[in-house]
């Protein structure tokens, strides 16, 4: 199948800040900068890696891609279209072409509901089909993901946890999307069964062409599915560039952080361990200059006062940092 050039995702300057709000007239009193402006594009048949800690937006940004949640700024178009200003109405036709999987696939399941349900829900939903070719639809979702059509009328409990996650999948393939959002969608499996799903994606990937933003918080994981990867902090892109480059070549010093976490399986390689000190700091008064100062071992005067812009420093390679 011939590879379109237009991305089939196009964020630019993404925003989203909640409001704080406190005392009896739940007046504002400041707001979280959960996602402060953030860029990227995804291609036909891509899969970007949207990599951070626990509180740096990457979820966030996910759901405000998707609109699950209502950007504060930005743009997002889909196959060209801005999607961000569209009715809910409008939006629909959209809602076909971008699905996600969830972290929990147990939670993220209707435990009253049979997996055959789960599965046909959208296409009930969207009017696509009904009866006997929706029961037939399902069956060949099931058989794509590795289930049995004979499990379609058990219900989630009866199900492994790698199996509800093909439940997902298959779930979110069901309208035939450009896009799935995995949000931390192996996270909550075993080593052995993440590498079967991980597995089951990428093969999905290359027989429909699918365009993937896998949110993680681990490196490792994303390695294996990512073309490019894009790393988060306190709701920046700090370094984005393809997987190789992250991985052989990182710049920023949040990066070289995460990846001397990550195990080297050759014992010949050794990564100097670089342990973050403190926390992440709130995103409701993030530090100013370069959120990163108060971690970054290299931290100089300037970087309290300037914020670094993302910067190309190499083909394709972007960095946010005064020292590149
Ligand atoms: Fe560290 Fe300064 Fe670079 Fe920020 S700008 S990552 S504080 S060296």
């Amino acid at each position: 199948m011939a590879k379109s050039n237009q991305p089939v995702l196009e964020v630019t300057d993404l925003k989203k800040h909640f409001p704080v709000r406190k005392g009896l007239l739940r007046r504002t009193v400041g707001y979280v900068y959960a996602v402060d402006g953030i860029s990227f594009t995804i291609n036909e048949g891509e899969t970007l890696g949207l990599v951070g800690e626990s509180g740096c937006g990457k979820t966030t940004a996910g759901r405000a891609v998707l609109r699950l949640i209502e950007p504060t700024g930005g743009t997002v178009k889909v196959m060209g279209q801005d999607i961000a200003p569209l009715s809910k109405k409008e939006l629909r036709p959209f809602r076909k072409q971008m699905q996600i999987v969830f972290q929990d696939p147990f939670s993220s399941l209707n435990p009253r509901m049979t997996a055959g349900d789960i599965v046909g829900e959208p296409l009930y939903v969207h009017g696509v089909s009904s009866g006997k070719e929706r029961q037939e639809q399902v069956a060949a979702l099931f058989e794509r993901v590795g289930l049995r059509p004979a499990q379609m009328v058990n219900f989630p409990h009866q199900f492994s946890g790698g199996q509800r996650q093909r439940i997902g999948i298959a779930r979110a393939l069901a309208l035939g999307p450009k896009l799935i959002v995995g949000d931390e969608p192996v996270s909550a499996l075993d080593v052995s069964i993440q590498a079967q799903v991980i597995n089951l994606l990428q093969d999905l990937q290359r027989e429909r062409q699918l365009s993937y933003l896998f949110i993680s918080h681990n490196l490792a994981v994303v390695e294996h599915i990512s073309h490019r990867i894009a790393v988060m902090y306190l709701g920046r892109i700090v370094e984005h560039a393809d997987t190789r480059s992250i991985f052989k070549n990182p710049q920023h010093p949040y990066t070289e952080a995460l990846l001397s976490a990550v195990p080297v399986p050759d014992p010949a390689i050794k990564r100097q361990k670089r342990v973050l000190q403190g926390d992440v700091p709130s995103p409701v008064n993030p530090p100013s200059g370069c959120h990163f100062h108060t971690r970054c071992p290299y931290a100089v005067a300037r970087c309290k006062v300037e914020s670094p812009l993302l910067r190309e420093i190499a083909p394709g390679h972007h960095v946010s940092c005064h020292l590149r």
